[in-house]
């Protein structure tokens, strides 16, 4: 008998294990020290293509560190790092790549990141903000970038605000322009680092909407590190809960936010309910 195993976005890994081959994310036992400080402490995480993963956890727990070392701004102690069926920062822990390398890694394999300040080049236009990284890091001809970014921007909803600097825009509009730029050459792992915490409260919405929306329509693959609770049980198909650098608890997003079971996590879903 033919036993048939459900897996999002593509076949089951040959031998039944999900962080096997075909996954999109892989980590093993990533340690992180800062001096004497091990922040941390041998974390594994899997994403299946076109899988959402919330990361929680409390401030300090380590999320914004794993999610600069998957995207290669941050060395490693040891652990690998495979996205996409690539290992990347081979010799991290000893020889380290250049920064170029690492910057052409990145791009090989297609992650991209959107910050928590957005971290807009403040003296380019938006559509440049989104067009010129095409053209520099990705090598796309000027025209097609120009309308790539038209394209994106539209789909924002910030079309009318193509030649504006970004400083005129709001946070949350700024936000979604970050956001354009980051999927701008398709990417096949976006990284969010709690991307609508530098926002007013009445901004986080139309944040949350795109992201919502690229993760429905485009089936991108993401880690997300994010307070908004409600918001991960919604669009994040597994959770992964951490605190002091390591992974505590990790599941569907439904069950861990819901119905976690481990004391860490019960304390810190019902604090931030
Ligand atoms: P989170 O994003 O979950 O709030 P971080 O990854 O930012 O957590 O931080 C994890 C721990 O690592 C914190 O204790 C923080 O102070 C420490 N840390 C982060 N970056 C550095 C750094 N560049 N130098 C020293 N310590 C750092
Ligand atoms: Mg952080």
């Amino acid at each position: 008998p033919v036993e048939v195993v459900e897996m999002r976005g593509g076949a089951p890994a040959e031998d039944g294990r999900p962080e096997a081959r075909g996954a999109a994310l892989a980590l093993t036992g990533i340690v992180k020290r800062y001096g004497e400080r091990t922040v941390l402490d041998g974390v594994d995480l899997a994403a299946q293509p076109g899988e959402v993963v919330a990361l929680l956890g409390p401030s300090g727990s380590g999320k914004s560190t794993l999610l600069r070392i998957i995207d290669q701004l941050e060395t490693r102690d040891s652990g690998t790092v495979t996205v996409n069926g690539a290992e990347l920062g081979i010799g991290a822990t000893g020889r380290r790549h250049s920064e170029s390398r690492l910057a052409a890694e990145r791009v090989d394999a297609g992650v991209s990141m959107v910050f928590q300040n957005f971290a807009l080049f403040s003296h380019l236009s938006v559509a440049e903000n989104v067009a010129g990284p095409l053209r520099w890091v990705h090598g796309w001809a000027a025209d097609a970038a120009a309308a790539r970014a038209h394209e994106l921007l539209g789909r924002v909803g910030l079309g009318e605000y193509a030649d504006a600097a970004p400083a005129s825009l709001s946070g949350g509009q700024q936000q979604r322009v970050a956001i354009a730029r980051a999927i701008a050459a398709r990417p096949r792992l976006l990284l969010l680092d709690e991307p609508t915490s530098a926002l007013d409260p009445e901004l986080v919405a139309e944040v949350l909407r795109v992201i919502t929306s690229l993760a429905r329509d485009e089936g991108l693959t993401m880690v997300l590190a994010t307070h908004q609770l409600r918001f991960a049980r919604q669009v994040a198909d597994t959770a992964v809960f951490m605190a002091g650098g390591r992974v505590v608890e990790t599941g569907p997003a439904e069950r861990v936010i819901g119905d976690p079971s481990t004391p860490q996590a019960v304390t810190f879903m019902t604090a931030m309910n």
